[in-house]
């Protein structure tokens, strides 16, 4: 029998429509897979005087402020799953108000614990979180308690903005950050480590930047990431300031202009200050610089430096994260100036993947050598380090430094061993994603 063949339109018809069809589905599939980006930046600054956090000896309501605080919120979504970078001009979430913050913005936004950083720029000029109503001072706990719905805000703030964007990323160097263990000598020779400057010791230098643009070019982020404590202000200042990574953000920011956010994020610090540290004032002599504006600025010139010379940018894969939370074993008793056993201390590691950029979020003040490891080991060509994320849960040392001493090895509730530990995790975390 002769089959029946359709006539050549009738072909032609047929092979177009099925042609669109495939056409459509791929690009269905292809906008479910792009990256979109929201933004979002809110003014934190607490609305009567606070306790400051940072220093113990100071006892004093804060008395001025010098510039703002905010919280600055980007967001990627990529199929549905999310990463939410939240920097908050802040010591960070101490006094148990890391994992009170968490779930409230887990719940809220029903995200997984894998998708959300939260973390501060460490400031040491800014209020202190507390939900403690026994010891907290009730500025600090109304504080506290209007910073939840301010994040909330700013984080459905940057959800309802999300746009398709592309991103790129550059890195620098700074001299800002310096080793602060110094090796000193008594009268007898015998020697010890104190907070000081150590222009010899480890530091990490990397200035990350990344930038997050619009399809038609415009920039809605430079995100920064600098290994340093944000200490150029002391514990007899009253005045509230970022110190010197808020004063970097403010200064990207007014280079960059208003529609773009600079959120920083603190490296591996734990043993790092800016050069000049803890001074007593803002001093305001005529024709000075004030050193924390002076050394923010200079670390803002070099991401505004690193920024510009991104050229590349692009739409990465997936959006992968992953969170542990480890037990830790503490200090033994034996180990410097404990009078008995610790007991085990949970600490958080968040990672997250976005092409062949990585984050890596710990819950405590790691000491630099680890952050620099884990950079080192990561199998991404750009890896950021964020602590005082997702957690406040001390200082982290390598286990080298434990036989030196000195203030973050005596304070830290870790066992030597620990530090290692958290390495090999972070490193497997960022090889499974
Ligand atoms: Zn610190």
């Amino acid at each position: 029998m002769r089959k029946i063949s359709l006539f050549p339109l009738q072909r032609i018809v047929t092979i177009l429509i099925v042609g669109l069809f495939l056409a459509s589905l791929a690009q269905s599939k292809e906008s479910q897979s792009v990256l979109h980006a929201g933004t979002a930046k809110i003014d934190i600054m607490p609305k009567k005087p606070v306790k400051m956090a940072g220093y113990a000896g100071r006892t004093e309501l804060s008395q001025g402020v010098h510039d703002p605080l905010s919280a600055r919120i980007i967001i990627f979504e990529n199929n549905g799953k999310r990463l939410v970078l939240v920097s908050t001009d802040l010591i960070g979430f101490s006094n148990g108000t890391a994992e009170h913050f968490q779930k409230i913005i887990l719940d809220e936004f029903k995200l997984e614990p894998a998708e959300l950083f939260l973390s501060g720029i460490h400031t040491h000029a800014g209020p202190s979180l507390t939900i403690d109503k026994e010891k907290g001072h009730p500025h600090n706990l109304e504080y506290t308690e209007s910073l939840k719905g301010t994040l909330i805000e700013a984080i459905r703030k940057a959800l309802d903005n999300m746009c398709p964007v592309h991103i790129g990323v550059g890195s620098g160097y700074s001299p800002v950050g310096e080793n602060r263990r110094e090796l000193k000598f008594d009268s007898l020779g015998n020697s010890s480590i104190i907070l000081g400057r150590n222009p010899y010791g480890p530091t990490d230098k990397e200035v990350l930047v990344m930038k997050v643009t619009k399809p038609d070019g415009a920039t809605i982020a430079a995100i920064f990431d600098y290994a340093t404590h944000a200490t150029c202000l002391g514990a007899k200042n009253y005045i509230i300031s970022g110190d010197v990574l808020g004063l970097a953000e403010q200064f990207v920011e007014k280079i960059l202009g208003e529609s773009v956010i600079a959120p920083a994020f603190t490296g591996a610090s734990g043993n790092i200050n800016p050069w000049f540290r803890v001074l007593p004032a803002i001093n305001t002599e005529p024709g000075w610089i004030p050193e924390p504006v002076l050394l923010g600025t200079m670390l803002g010139e070099e991401v505004v430096h690193v920024f510009r010379n991104i050229e590349n940018v692009g739409s990465p894969g997936e959006i992968k994260t992953s969170f542990i939370t480890l037990d830790l074993p503490g200090k033994p008793k034996n180990e410097v100036t404990v009078p008995k056993d610790c007991p085990p201390t949970p600490l958080n590691i968040t990672v997250a993947r976005l092409g062949d950029i990585a984050f890596v979020g710990i819950g405590c003040e790691v000491l630099t050598e680890i952050g620099m490891a884990i950079k080192a080991a990561s199998p991404y060509k750009y890896t950021f380090v964020i602590t005082h994320c997702n957690g406040a849960a001390g200082y982290l040392p390598p286990k080298h430094l434990y036989i030196e001493g000195g203030y973050e090895i005596n304070s830290s509730p870790f066992a030597p061993q620990a530090a290692d530990m958290v390495l090999k995790q972070a490193v497997k975390m960022l090889h499974e994603l």
